[in-house]
């Protein structure tokens, strides 16, 4: 299977400011240290409870937060210092790929460094920067492209001010993907896609629904021929009879263009239908990753396992299973030690609170960040 987004130890730090001059007393450790995959074709499903740092993820892979560290690889490329200025893009990689490659006996980390390695032996720190740090302007007009996102609230993600068909060619237009005579072609035939007439197109967003303005976004996805879609919470702010259809609609689409979902949500029910593999978080932390069927029938994290625990159930006697977690979730600004979440798991031990767990492998393509998987 060939990997479409790997996300390496990704951190977002947010600061907290006091005081008359703004100075920064704390971190909110939004994102500390997460990594996972996405496969070309696949849905992955991003879960956790609020707060947990799954939307910051989403924002940080489209860009619109600078991550604090980590790698955003998106194709066999490092994409993560497109959106800098030159020179701070060039220090990135100097940082990150020259001057562990002028250590002795360097030894690559990952593929990424097997391939940029050997352009640096080929053509030196100069064709190296060249090469990821030349043309910054296009690289980050492809990438605008080539991931998309559908936001959750359909009734403020458009722009009330401008008529559907304009919302939807201007992506394309500023692109330069069609031309403006092409505009009213293209955007009716989206509109169609999605299952909207396309005279409609002449409308206000007022004028539709929840359900339709969520379909007008996925069209809005969908002109730039995105190669990842993030749809964070796509379909929280729709009624149920509703999200149904906009989920089988997203389904569809994924199959008719060979779409890759990334879907945040904390609706574990939904998760199970549309995801082909997911990844749980806890407190910035990816506490558990398996596909699908492993994780929803042997979850190995207690976290994971108590949220499982959670999903109504219409057998009344499946309630005594229910597994409910004592206190709440811990400050972001000050996480426990050890494991994040020794405080409130039933069946931590005392080294929990002392050592991290680290996320391994227990099970083909099942990892998870605990000492003592499937214990609960
Ligand atoms: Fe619970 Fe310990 Fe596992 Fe953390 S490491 S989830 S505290 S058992």
């Amino acid at each position: 299977r060939e990997v479409l987004l790997r996300i390496d130890n990704l951190v977002k730090y947010f600061p907290i400011r006091a005081g008359v001059f703004r100075r920064i007393v704390a971190w909110v450790k939004a994102v500390d240290g997460v990594s996972f995959d996405v496969y070309k074709g696949e849905t992955v499903g991003l879960v956790g409870e609020s707060g947990c740092g799954k939307t910051t993820v989403g924002m940080t892979l489209l860009r619109l937060y600078e991550p604090t560290s980590g790698r955003i690889i998106v194709e066999g490329e490092d994409t993560t210092h497109y959106f800098l200025p030159t020179w701070k893009a060039k220090n990135y990689v100097r940082k990150t790929y020259i001057e562990r490659f002028k250590e002795k006996g360097f030894v690559p980390k990952d593929d990424i460094d097997k391939k940029y390695f050997d352009i640096f032996t080929k053509k030196g720190e100069n064709g190296l920067l060249e090469y990821l740090t030349g043309d910054l302007e296009d690289k980050r007009l492809a990438f605008r492209r080539e991931i998309q996102i559908v936001f959750q609230d359909p009734y403020s993600s458009l722009n009330p001010r401008m008529r559907i068909k304009n919302i939807l060619a201007e992506g394309p237009l500023a692109h330069k993907m069609i031309t403006k005579k092409q505009a009213i072609d293209t955007v009716g035939k989206a509109l169609q896609e999605v299952g909207i007439h396309p005279t409609h197109m002449y409308r206000f967003p007022h004028e539709f629904s929840g359900g339709q303005r969520q379909r007008i976004g996925i069209a809005r996805a969908l002109l730039m021929n995105p190669k990842l879609i993030i749809a964070d919470e796509a379909v929280a702010a729709l009624d149920v009879s509703i999200r149904s259809q906009v989920i089988n609609l997203m389904m569809d689409l994924q199959k008719e263009h060979d779409l890759t979902y990334l879907f945040i949500s904390h609706d574990l029910s939904l998760i199970k239908y549309i995801s082909s593999r997911v990844v749980v978080m806890y407190l910035g932390k990816v506490v558990e990753t398996a596909p699908k069927k492993d994780l929803f029938d042997e979850p190995l994290h207690p976290y994971t396992k108590a949220l499982m625990s959670a999903i109504p159930v219409p057998n009344p006697e499946f309630r005594k299973q229910r597994i409910i977690l004592q206190g709440d979730v811990p400050s972001p600004v000050n996480p426990p030690s050890g494991c994040p979440f020794h405080p409130r798991c039933p069946v931590a031990k005392p080294t929990c609170s002392k050592e991290k767990p680290e996320l391994r492998e227990v099970k083909p393509e099942h990892f998870v960040a605990c000492h003592f998987p499937g214990s609960l």
